[in-house]
C-alpha cells in the first residue's frame, strides 16, 4: 500500500538520520512527496541534495531515478541485499535492490511476467544497474547446488558479453555497443532457474574503424595484453597493441580506468564456467586473432591499378586460424566473381575496393562470432525443465548518443531510444488511465510531449526514413547517398522534426552541411552524415548493393522487442548522467536538468499525481488509520469502504481532497496524508 509505506519509509529515514532535520539535509526520497506545484528547480535541488550525500536513488512513486556517482559506494553488499529482501518498496530508503525485490515478489504473488526497463543516455549507469539487479537475484533467491551452476553462468555471462560487445567511447569507458534483453526465469518456488538473452544490433563498424579517443571492442586489447605467451604464439600474435592497425586508430589502446590484463583473466575464467570447452575457446580466440591479422593485410596497386597483396604472412595466419584455403581467401579479397551464362570470371578490385572487402569480411566474422557467443551462452543457461515459469526481463540497451560525426549506428541507437521512450509513455499513461477507469475516478490527462511523431518519422511505411532507405537499396546502380537524401527531402519537406541544408531556414542552414540531415529527437538534435565512405554514412553499406536492409531488420527486431515488453508488467529505472567527464561526485546542473526534461520526469511526476498523489486499498487504509477515529477503533465491523468514509469524515477531509474508488481511496495531495500521519503524534 503506497500511502502507509511512504510514511513508514520516511519515518524510517528520519529514525536512521536521528533528527527531524534529516529531510532538509538528505532531501525527499520520493518526489511525489514534494509540494504539488513542484518546479523543475525544486526537483533538481532535491536530486542534488541527495547526490551530495551519496544518496543516488530517489523514487517517483514506483519509478526509480538513479544518478551516476562515478565512484564505488558501499551500498551493494550482501548485508544490504539482506536488508532489502522481502521488504516493501517504501519501507526503506530507495534502492535498486528494493525495485528488484518488489518486482520479484509481485511476480511470485501474481504469477505473471515482468520487465525492468533501464534507460538513460550513454554513461548514465544502465549496465551497472542491470548487473546489480542480476546480482541481487543470484544472491537473494532460494538456492540449490544444482541451480548454483545456472546462476554462476548467468552472472558470468556479463563479463564475457561486455568483453565482446562493449568498448571505450568518448562518452563512456565501458559503453555497450549492442542491445541486451535478458529474461531471468523463475520457477514456482521463486528459484532463478534459467536465463535467455536477446542481442540487438552490434556496432560492427567499430571492428574496423574507431574515432579518435575511442577503442575497438575490449576483447582485442584483453587478448593482446593479457594473453599467455604460448597462446599468443599459437595465434601468431604479438603482445603489443600498436602492432595492429584495427587497434590503434583511436590512439588510446591504454585507458586509465581499464585493466585489460585483469579483465582477460576474468573473461578466460568465465568462459570455462559457461560451458565452453577448450576447443570452443581455442576456436573463439582463433577467430578474434584472425580479425587482427586481417586488419594488417595491406594492398598495393599493380601496373593496371588493381589490388595485389603486399603481406602474405598475415593472410597465411588468417587462412590457418579460420581454416580457409589461402588461395580462395586471396581471390575473395582482391576480386569479385561474376557469373556469365556458362562461365565464371574474376573481376579484379581496385585497392579501395579490396580494403572495403577486407573490412566487410572482418565485420562479418566478428558479428557472426558475437551471435554464436550469445547462442552458446543461452545454451548454457537454458532450463530444460518444462514446468511453469515466470520471468523478469532486464532491458539494458545502448543509450541515446550524439557525437561530432553521427552515422548509421547512431541513427539506429537513437531510434531505439525513441521507441523505448514511446513505450514508456504508452505504458505509464495507459496504466494510470486504466487504474482511474477501473476505479471509476474521473481525471484530467496531463500534457506530455509525445514522441510518436519522431518514431513515425523513422519507421512509417512509404514515408519514413527506413522505408526510403529500403526503396533506395532496391535501385542498385542508380541510387547514391545523395539520391537517398533527395528522396528524404521530397517526402519529408515539411516535417517539423526533419531538417537538411536545403530545407533549413537561413540561420539553421549555416549549421548544416549539404550531405547531412538533422533529426530533432526527443532527447535533442542529432545531425547524421549521409555521405559516407564505407560504413560511415547513414546508408549502412555506403554502397547500395552490399549489407542490404539492416535498418529494416533492426526495425522489425525492435517491434518484436516492443511486443515482448508489452505483454509484461513494467518497472522503470531512469538513469541520469551526473557529468560529462566521468568524474566522481560532480553534479552538472545543466546536464542533469536537460535529462530530467527529455526523459519526461516532471511529466511523469505530474501523471503520478494527476490529481491524486496516493491511492490505498480500503482495508489497508483502515487498518493503519483506524486508531484515529473512535467509530473505527478498535474494530470496524462493516464494509471497509464505509469505515474509511467515516474515518476521513472524522479527520475533516474536504470533499475536494479525496475520491472514493471501487476498491481504493484516492488522495489528491501529499499534505493531506502528512496531516493524517501527524494526527498520530497528537
Ligand atoms: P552505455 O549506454 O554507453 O552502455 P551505460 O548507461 O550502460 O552506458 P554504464 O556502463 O552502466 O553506463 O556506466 C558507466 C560507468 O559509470 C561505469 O563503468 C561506472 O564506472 C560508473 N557507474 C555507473 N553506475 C554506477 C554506480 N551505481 N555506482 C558507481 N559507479 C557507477
Ligand atoms: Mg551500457
Amino acid at each position: 500500500c503506497l500511502c502507509s509505506m511512504v510514511f513508514t519509509g520516511q519515518k524510517h529515514l528520519l529514525d536512521m538520520e536521528g533528527a527531524l532535520t534529516a529531510r532538509d539535509r538528505v532531501g525527499i526520497q520520493d518526489f511525489v512527496l514534494l509540494d504539488a506545484h513542484t518546479s523543475e528547480t525544486a526537483f533538481l535541488d532535491n536530486l542534488k541534495k541527495r547526490f551530495s550525500e551519496n544518496l543516488i536513488y530517489t523514487y517517483i512513486g514506483t519509478l526509480l531515478v538513479s544518478v551516476n556517482p562515478y565512484k564505488e559506494l558501499d551500498i551493494y553488499s550482501k548485508k544490504q541485499m539482506d536488508i532489502y529482501m522481502g521488504v516493501n518498496f517504501f519501507e526503506l530508503p530507495p534502492h535498486i535492490f528494493a525495485l528488484a525485490d518488489n518486482a520479484y515478489h509481485t511476480m511470485l504473488a501474481e504469477a505473471n511476467n515482468h520487465f525492468i526497463l533501464i534507460s538513460g543516455e550513454s554513461g548514465a549507469g544502465k549496465t551497472e544497474a542491470s548487473k546489480k539487479i542480476l546480482q541481487y537475484y543470484a544472491v537473494s533467491c532460494p538456492s540449490t547446488t544444482l541451480l548454483d551452476n545456472v546462476r554462476d553462468r548467468m552472472l558470468l555471462s556479463n563479463p564475457v558479453l561486455e568483453a565482446f560487445g562493449n568498448s571505450k567511447t568518448l562518452k563512456n569507458d565501458n559503453s555497450s555497443r549492442f542491445g541486451k534483453y535478458m529474461d531471468i526465469q523463475f520457477d514456482i518456488q521463486g528459484d532463478a532457474v534459467g536465463g535467455h538473452i536477446l542481442g540487438y544490433l552490434l556496432e560492427k563498424s567499430r571492428v574496423v574503424h574507431q574515432n579518435h579517443g575511442e577503442r575497438n571492442f575490449h576483447i582485442f586489447y584483453q587478448l593482446v595484453k593479457g594473453g599467455e605467451e604460448d597462446l599468443l604464439h599459437q595465434l601468431g600474435l604479438e603482445s603489443n597493441c600498436q602492432h595492429y592497425s584495427y587497434l590503434v586508430q583511436g590512439e588510446c589502446a591504454n585507458v586509465a580506468s581499464i585493466n585489460d590484463k585483469n579483465d582477460w583473466k576474468t573473461v578466460r575464467n568465465a568462459l570455462s564456467v559457461i560451458d565452453f570447452d577448450e576447443r570452443d575457446i581455442q576456436d573463439l580466440l582463433g577467430v578474434i586473432a584472425s580479425v587482427l591479422h586481417l586488419g594488417n593485410v595491406q594492398f598495393e596497386p599493380d601496373s593496371k591499378g588493381y589490388a595485389t597483396l603486399n603481406n602474405s604472412a598475415e593472410l597465411l595466419w588468417v587462412s590457418t586460424l579460420l581454416g580457409v584455403n589461402v588461395q580462395v581467401l586471396q581471390e575473395g579479397l582482391t576480386s569479385r566473381k561474376i557469373e556469365a551464362k556458362t562461365d565464371e570470371v574474376l573481376s579484379p578490385f581496385t585497392v579501395d575496393h579490396a580494403i572495403y572487402a577486407r573490412d566487410a569480411l572482418a565485420k562479418a566474422i566478428y558479428g557472426r562470432t558475437f551471435t554464436w557467443l550469445v547462442n552458446k551462452i543461452n545454451d548454457s543457461m537454458e532450463n530444460k525443465d518444462s514446468s511453469r515459469k515466470t520471468v523478469i526481463g532486464l532491458l539494458d540497451i545502448y543509450g541515446f548518443e550524439v557525437f561530432y560525426v553521427n552515422s548509421f549506428e547512431q541513427f539506429c541507437i537513437n531510434y531505439c531510444n525513441e521507441k523505448l521512450q514511446q513505450l514508456f509513455i504508452q505504458l505509464t499513461l495507459k496504466s494510470e488511465q486504466e487504474e482511474y477507469e477501473a476505479e471509476n475516478i474521473g481525471w484530467e490527462p496531463v500534457q506530455f510531449f509525445n514522441n510518436k511523431i519522431i518514431c513515425d518519422l523513422v519507421e512509417e511505411k512509404h514515408r519514413g526514413i527506413i522505408s526510403v532507405l529500403d526503396e533506395e537499396c532496391l535501385r542498385p546502380g542508380e541510387a547514391t547517398d545523395l539520391t537517398f537524401l533527395e528522396r528524404l527531402e521530397e517526402k519529408l519537406d515539411s516535417h517539423p522534426h526533419f531538417v537538411t541544408h536545403k530545407l533549413a531556414d537561413k540561420k539553421t542552414r549555416k549549421t548544416l552541411e549539404r550531405g547531412n540531415f538533422r533529426l530533432l529527437h526527443y532527447a535533442g538534435e542529432v545531425t547524421y552524415c549521409v555521405v559516407g565512405k564505407g560504413n560511415h554514412g547513414v546508408r549502412p553499406s555506403g554502397g547500395v548493393t552490399l549489407l542490404l536492409n539492416v535498418a529494416s531488420q533492426f526495425k522489425s527486431s525492435l517491434l518484436g522487442l516492443t511486443d515482448i515488453l508489452m505483454s509484461k508488467e513494467p518497472w522503470y529505472v531512469r538513469c541520469l548522467k551526473s557529468n560529462e567527464s566521468q568524474q566522481p561526485g560532480q553534479f552538472d546542473d545543466v546536464l542533469v536538468r536537460h535529462q530530467v526534461k527529455y526523459l519526461g520526469l516532471m511529466e511523469h511526476l505530474r501523471v503520478r499525481r494527476a490529481g491524486f498523489a496516493y491511492r490505498c486499498r480500503y482495508d489497508v487504509f483502515l487498518q493503519r488509520y483506524k486508531p484515529l477515529c473512535p467509530a473505527t477503533w478498535p474494530y470496524w465491523r462493516g464494509v471497509a469502504a464505509e469505515g474509511v468514509e467515516v474515518l476521513v469524515q472524522h479527520l475533516g477531509y474536504l470533499p475536494d481532497e479525496y475520491k472514493m474508488g471501487r476498491t481504493k481511496i484516492f488522495i489528491r495531495h501529499p499534505r493531506t496524508l502528512f496531516a493524517t500521519e501527524d494526527a498520530f503524534e497528537v
